[in-house]
């Protein structure tokens, strides 16, 4: 792969070329595990810079929607093998950019290439119904078209396969891409279309503008050649976008936070409950918007179910991602790390007690990091049983029945991810049916996506669309209905 300088330069991709932004300015990327490591920059960009962005993506989109589907499955598989090639490689440059450990980053980057692969396979499936009509000498039939330019706004927690589960989706179905990833990760970013360039996009196919959120991410939202903006992020960029490209007629997909529950029963595998709030509540640092930063727990289990947390908890080794030993990394940014420690402040000032961790983690590199927090005592009216705090702080709450646990789980403002355990036939239909998130999870952790599959949340968590799996086509498609007679 080609990187400029030692410390990783890019520049943006716009026409099938890699040129500098109009402003000569650069935006810096730092590692979290030692911000004093210059990573890299990327551009900051202007206006014009997207200008030329939109228009090379107008005649790139032109040439692209005539081939094939089948034609640009292929130059997708060519894209995830080139991936695949440079695993490791991407794996670590996101270890080092955004802090995750490097066996998530390889698995992020691995679903990646799966992703890119289901997408370029979906060029051979079907793309509209025959349907009667009522004339017996006519033709009538549906048939799904491309929306045109497509802007994608991602976010710095999956840098790989959040860009890539948006842009596989909008390339299959006949759309040009322009790509605005978030600053805080534009290098892994970069690498990833380091890989469409090689495989040998057409010119103008897949567009690569990296700068501030305010001028790019905004400058997408408004342009009124960019059919449509598929976003992912926190609620209060998503609901701006959402605004702007509504305002101007455009078609749009926001996917933001969550506030997910995980209801233990106490009737369930305890020790298997124990390791999901584990893995699905520090993972990733908590930074996954499907995270659990609730954990409602059936009083008959609560003590114990604390204790064996608490015992897991206290193991959890913190450190650089990129040494084997560690099993939670930094908090992404500065910003991150400040917001943790706000709400840790703010959960003991509300009266939650804390039960475990929640210190800085001192080193010499003077990396991000912070002890896993365990709260005690939350109630459904603390700030911190409420807001998003994406960080490794878990919040204990107990409740006497599994109707109250599923009440408690639904009194927030967010919906996209939910997870029971439980053995109880009742409980688990009782919680389907009830619980207000868009993904649902029986005696599993709630963080946990398969790429074949819709995904996205209700409430505030998202615009109601679904990504991923055949439901991206709704998004990424309009429809025409053919009427034919002979
Ligand atoms: P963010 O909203 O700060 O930034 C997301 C993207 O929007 C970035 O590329 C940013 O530059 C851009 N942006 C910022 N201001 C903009 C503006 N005015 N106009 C247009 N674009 C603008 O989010 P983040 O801090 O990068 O990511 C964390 C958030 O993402 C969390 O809330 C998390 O829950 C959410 N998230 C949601 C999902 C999901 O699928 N629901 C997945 C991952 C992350």
């Amino acid at each position: 792969m080609s990187v400029t300088t030692e410390t990783q330069n890019y520049l943006n991709y716009i026409n099938g070329k890699w040129s500098e932004s109009e402003s000569s300015e650069q935006l810096k990327s730092t590692s979290p595990a030692n911000p004093s490591e210059l990573l890299g920059h990327v551009q900051a960009s202007t206006k014009q810079d997207l200008e030329k962005a939109v228009e090379a993506a107008k005649a790139g989109q032109k040439k692209w929607k005539k081939q094939s589907g089948a034609e640009r499955g292929n130059l997708l598989f060519k894209v995830a093998d080139i991936l695949e090639k440079n695993l490791d490689e991407v794996a670590e440059t996101m270890t080092r950019e955004m802090g995750k450990t490097l066996p998530e980053a390889k698995g992020e980057t691995a679903r990646g290439v799966a992703i890119l692969r289901y997408y370029a396979g979906e060029g051979m499936r079907k793309d509209g119904d025959v349907i009667p009509s009522t004339d017996r000498s006519a033709l009538m039939f549906s048939k799904r078209v491309p929306l045109g330019v497509v802007g994608v706004i991602t976010p710095w927690n999956f840098p790989v396969a959040i860009p890539l589960w948006k842009m596989a989706p909008a390339l299959i179905y006949g759309n040009a891409v322009i790509l605005k990833p978030a600053t805080e990760a534009a290098v892994t970013a970069a690498k990833v279309i380091e890989c469409f360039d090689q495989a040998g996009l057409p010119e103008g196919v897949i567009n690569f503008v990296t700068g501030k959120g305010s001028v790019i991410g905004q400058g997408l939202a408004e342009h009124k050649d960019v059919t449509a903006v598929t976003f992912t992020g926190s609620n209060a960029t998503g609901n701006h976008i959402g605004q702007t490209v509504a305002a101007r007629g455009g078609k749009y997909q926001l996917e933001m936070g969550g506030k997910n529950p995980l209801i233990v029963a106490d009737d369930c595998d305890l020790d298997l409950a124990v390791d999901a709030a584990i893995s699905g509540g520090l993972k990733s640092t908590g930074q996954k918007c499907t995270c659990s930063s609730r954990v409602i727990v059936q009083e008959g289990v609560y003590d114990q179910f604390k204790q064996k947390l608490l015992e897991k908890v206290s193991e959890i080794n913190v450190g650089d991602g990129l040494e084997e030993q560690t099993w939670m990394g930094p908090c992404a940014t500065k910003e991150q790390y400040e917001t943790v420690q706000k709400y840790i402040e703010i959960g003991q000032k509300e009266g939650a007690e804390l039960v475990y961790g929640g210190r800085l983690v001192q080193s010499d590199s003077k990396g991000y990091y912070i002890e896993p927090a365990v709260f005690d005592q939350v109630t459904s009216s603390m700030t911190i049983a409420q807001e998003e705090i994406f960080g490794p702080v878990l919040a204990l709450m107990k409740v006497e029945t599994i109707e109250e646990a599923i009440e408690l789980a639904n009194d927030v403002d967010f919906g996209l991810s939910a997870s029971i355990f439980s053995k109880n036939i009742n409980h688990i239909l009782s919680f389907i049916d009830d619980i207000e998130a868009g993904l649902v999870r029986i005696n599993s952790e709630t963080a946990g996506v398969e790429l074949q599959a819709p995904f996205g949340g209700m409430k505030a968590s998202s615009s109601y669309s679904r990504e991923q799996g055949e439901a991206a086509k709704e998004f990424f498609t309009t429809m025409k209905t053919v009427f034919l007679k002979g």
